[in-house]
């Protein structure tokens, strides 16, 4: 068994929220600088920088998740991830199915580029995408699922978009593959305050909107190999893979 070291909540330059320098390719860079093994980009409500980051990961010798952070109906943060991209652009046409057309000012709230691996601007785009979606997290969670990808809520303890924040509990319905913690949480602390029982892994992420802060925050996966199976193993704490955050 091999131990992965991984950040998998970095946001790129296409979530307004995050600086401009965080193209794919300076991410993937800071990523082997600072020992990462398995990464996710997981953009706001979009999939589309995805390939690049895969592409330029898979170059450099880096393992990377298909990710993205979705903003349910009741404004909870849930990462998505996924182990191949025909599932991924599956998902891709849910968002743009589901995602309320907002426009919003660039200048105030920050650009959303997509960008290629030159970090050439392809397209900026105009309406907002860190709005919540038409859908619930019931939804959400579903089609995930239904599309083999693994459900994560984001950044549990948060006061802004965590699920206990802004539903008060986690549906007993809800089927988590696993929850996000902030990277200065510790995980023994959390799992009192909010009642989360040791079958939940929890996955601390650094959420990176700079490329300083990338692996700020990071979780250990035990696996034989860094494949999406084996994830899905480590999280079900199945056949000796596990993760572990401290
Ligand atoms: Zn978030
Ligand atoms: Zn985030």
């Amino acid at each position: 068994m091999r131990r992965f070291r991984a950040d998998l909540h970095i946001h790129t330059v296409l979530s307004a929220c995050a600086d401009l320098e965080m193209s794919p390719a300076k991410i993937v860079r800071m990523a082997k600088d600072r020992n990462i093994d398995l990464i996710a980009v997981t953009d706001h409500n979009s999939t589309l920088h995805c390939r690049l980051v895969k592409e330029l990961a898979e170059e450099s010798g880096l393992n990377v998740l298909l990710g993205v952070e979705v903003t349910t109906r009741e404004e909870v943060h849930c990462l998505a991830y996924f182990g191949d991209l025909t599932s991924l652009d599956l998902f891709q046409e849910y968002l743009g199915n589901h995602l309320p057309s907002v426009p919003y000012l660039p200048e105030k709230f920050g650009y959303q580029a997509l960008v290629d691996r030159k970090e050439m601007i392809i397209r900026l785009f105009e309406e907002y995408l860190n709005v919540a979606l038409d859908q619930s997290i019931d939804q959400v969670e579903q089609e995930v699922h239904r599309l083999g990808g693994l459900f994560v809520p984001a950044h549990i303890e948060r006061q802004m978009f965590g699920i206990f924040n802004q539903l008060g509990f986690v549906p007993e319905s809800l089927v988590c593959d696993a929850m996000g913690l902030m990277p200065q949480s510790k995980e023994a602390e959390i799992r009192i305050k909010f009642g989360i029982n040791d079958n939940i892994p929890l996955l601390k992420a650094s959420d990176a909107h700079t490329l300083e802060e990338i692996g700020s925050g990071v979780t250990w996966f035990e696996l034989q190999e860094p494949t999406f199976e084996e994830i899905k193993k480590a999280l079900g704490c199945r056949e000796g893979r596990k993760t572990t955050t401290e």
